[in-house]
């Protein structure tokens, strides 16, 4: 089995969006080819309700789907398609935006006010940005969770790992959407779908994904000689990793374990035209979107 290498390690950085919410954005708007098929990565954890209350009032997207994690506080939603609600800890919203959707993303904090969860873009391929928008809501308690032997415990909340598959399906990049915790001390190798593209974001402890057969030694001496390597590798809070081509991952846990994403998707390959919370593959078709917008026809399903 062959190791994915780390080709990037970066920090997500501080990114103002909707209407005031303070994030962390790890890449957006970005060369999408870096990590096609996602486009865009937001952690919108935040402790002070005054930087995320104003939240995402009523807005377009066309050509991609978004999908909502939540682990504390909760997102309260509504969209062109009728559906409302709220999502909680733990909870996940799958929204395939096709043609287009209308829609509002107004996240509340917890008792203590604190709010936590992710935000991922999805692209779709040219075949499907124009089919009817979907929306799955998954609950908490549908999403399969696979402990093993050594305390490792994945939530899978889509695509499979270890036997169990999550509940979200039908969606365009095959992804595979895991949320891992190692604990401290403990190595462990992942498997990840030779021909998709994977990143990690950490999110809690620390940990290295370097290929464990080299010894940090062993790369610090190659760096003193002159080679390129990549040693700063210990990974925290906010850490985005990007993993070259390969069957597996390797992450060694530091003292108190290591929780991250461990996000893969079939890359699309195709040119992407991009305009905000709308993206298509050509100019002309953004500039479509714009006069559907402007003539009011941009939903084509609604409820
Ligand atoms: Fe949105």
């Amino acid at each position: 089995m062959s190791v994915r290498p780390v080709t990037q390690i970066s920090q997500a950085q501080p990114t103002l969006e909707g209407a005031g919410v303070k994030l962390h954005r790890a890449f957006g708007f970005h060369d999408p080819s870096l990590v096609d098929p996602f486009l865009l990565f937001d952690d919108f954890r935040n402790d002070r309700p005054e930087d995320f209350l104003r939240g995402f009032p009523w807005h377009p997207h066309r050509g991609i789907e978004t999908i909502t994690y939540v682990l504390s506080g909760s997102v309260e939603h509504g969209d062109s398609l009728g559906n409302t609600g709220a999502l909680g800890a733990g909870d996940v919203q799958w929204m395939t935006a096709g043609s287009g959707i209308m829609h509002q993303e107004m996240p509340k904090g917890d008792t203590f006010g604190r709010m936590h969860g992710f935000q991922l873009w999805a692209n779709l391929p040219s075949n499907l940005k124009m089919t009817d928008p979907r929306y799955q809501d998954v609950k908490s308690g549908e999403i399969p969770v696979v402990i093993d032997d050594d305390g490792t415990r994945v939530r899978v909340i889509c695509g499979e790992f270890w036997g169990k598959t999550g509940p979200v399906d039908g969606v365009a990049a095959s992804p595979r959407y895991l949320d891992v915790f190692v604990p401290a001390g403990v190595k462990k190798i992942l498997p990840v779908d030779t021909y998709q593209k994977a990143f990690a974001y950490i999110f809690e402890g620390s940990g290295s994904f370097r290929d464990a057969s080299e010894p940090f030694g062993v790369l610090l001496e190659k760096e003193a000689a002159g080679e390129e390597i990549l040693i700063r590798d210990q990974t925290g809070n906010r850490s985005l990793v990007l993993f070259g081509t390969g069957e597996e991952v390797t992450v060694q846990a530091g003292d108190k374990g290591i929780r991250f994403l461990l996000v893969s998707g079939t890359p699309i390959e195709e040119p992407v035209a991009w305009h905000g919370p709308i993206v298509m593959n050509t100019q002309e078709e953004l500039r479509q979107a714009m006069r559907d917008l402007n003539a009011g026809t941009f939903i084509r399903k609604s409820a």
